[in-house]
């Protein structure tokens, strides 16, 4: 057996999702030298970008855009600040966005405005001519980082060890390229909140037992859904031996779980839900499956976030819901649909600390970049890593989606 005891190592961009909650509902952004004053990590930006008011900002970005004209894309994740999305050809969540990126094979530069994980998924998927920018290199994801690569290798020799067949790995998307590559080296997958259930059905098809990374709440709320007792679940704890589990509860399981989570979908709690059936009676009561299970059974339906903006959008003038999902897109839902009631379960406002940390300003800095030539943060996924992330990928994106 492989595995040694590890020091426990929490990400520190999960130390840090706390350092954007307030109380007050607005989420305006400010001039780039204020919210440094959030203790977070920030790539550190030229002086003159940092005291820019956000028209400012704008202004800048449209004219820099301009320029650019075809030569740029700029996709943008739900969970960006409006002043963000505003500037998106393009706006999805990682399977959408994912899909964007497969098919558009002309625009030199594609400025993700999204976290880390995805900007590597579009390398991946753009062609050979294209490069992906990430505004601000730490823009990371506390739940991708829970899964690093040596502990998810040496996981999966120590599996291997004692499942000798039939182990099939899925990866969710938000993880790293290296996950992504394990899982295509190995014939796995990787799924997205909107398809977890075909990719779970799919490696059923192919094996008997899956170890999914790195969120073992989309992981336990998806078998759940195909019929799969808790008990037949485990988690794989990452900082212990052998995870954690002994050798007969591995071969007795059918889904093996990553540790890891999301620090914003698990802020949300069953008392929220209560708390909001008892303010408004008609609420209908909306959740990523992200949140916990018993989050998500309390729910009235759960749906990855393409899901929910459709099920708002279609709903009657006068539906009431309560929102269990990032601040930023529950907000813009409220905006763009004031015929209804949207509110955020959680009453704090605490948007997703890294998708946050794409500022105005670093899109201005990397736009204005490359109007002079200059092209930063380029993500560059290696070619051996890229090719066996592909295949994982290319298996999920000839999935129905669900
Ligand atoms: S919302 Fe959660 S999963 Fe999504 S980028 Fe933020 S930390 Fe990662």
């Amino acid at each position: 057996m492989i595995t040694v005891e590890r020091q426990p190592k929490v990400p520190i961009t999960d130390i840090e999702q706390s350092a954007f909650c307030r109380t007050d509902e607005s989420l305006e952004a400010k001039p780039l030298i204020e919210e440094f004053k959030a203790k977070v990590e920030w790539q550190p930006l030229p002086k003159d970008y940092m005291g820019l008011k956000p028209d400012e900002l704008s202004d800048r970005i449209a004219v820099a855009r301009a320029k650019l004209g075809d030569q740029l894309m700029i996709l943008g994740h739900h969970y960006q600040r409006d002043e963000i999305i505003k500037f998106a050809d393009y706006r999805g969540d990682s399977y959408l966005l994912s899909q964007y990126a497969a098919k558009q094979k002309e625009a030199e530069y594609v400025v993700f405005c999204g976290v880390h994980f995805m900007a590597e998924t579009a390398d991946i998927l753009t062609g050979p001519n294209q490069k992906v920018i990430l505004p601000n290199m730490k823009a990371g994801c506390s739940m991708a980082d829970m899964a690093p690569t040596e502990d998810a290798l040496d996981a999966w020799a120590d599996l291997s060890a004692v499942v000798l067949d039939g182990l099939i790995p899925v990866t969710y998307m938000n993880s790293t390229a290296d996950i992504k590559a394990l899982c295509g080296r190995n014939e796995g997958i990787v799924c997205t909140s909107s398809n977890a259930t075909e990719a779970f059905q799919w490696a059923f098809r192919r094996g008997e037992k899956i170890l999914f990374f790195p969120d073992q709440h989309l992981g336990r709320n998806t078998s759940l859904k195909l019929g799969i007792p808790v008990e037949e679940m485990v988690v794989w704890n990452p900082f212990k031996p052998l995870g954690g589990l002994t050798e007969d509860e591995i071969r007795n399981s059918k889904v093996i779980l990553w540790q890891g989570h999301c620090s914003v979908h698990t802020r949300f709690t069953v008392k929220q839900i209560n708390e909001a059936r008892e303010k408004f009676p008609d609420v209908q009561v909306v959740v990523h499956p992200e949140c916990v299970q018993e989050v998500v059974e309390a729910a009235d339906m759960d749906g990855s976030t393409e899901f929910i903006i459709k099920v708002v959008e279609d709903a009657p003038a006068g539906s009431v819901f309560g929102i269990g999902t990032e601040i930023n897109l529950v907000s813009r839902l409220a905006k763009e649909n004031p015929d209804k009631t949207i509110f955020s379960l959680d009453p704090v406002v605490c948007p997703c600390a890294t998708m946050y940390r794409i500022h105005p300003a670093y899109l201005a800095w990397v736009a204005e970049g490359l109007v002079a030539g200059k092209v930063a943060n380029q993500i560059t996924v290696n070619e051996d890593t890229a090719h066996y992330a592909r295949l994982a990928l290319e298996q999920m994106l000839s999935l129905k989606r669900g």
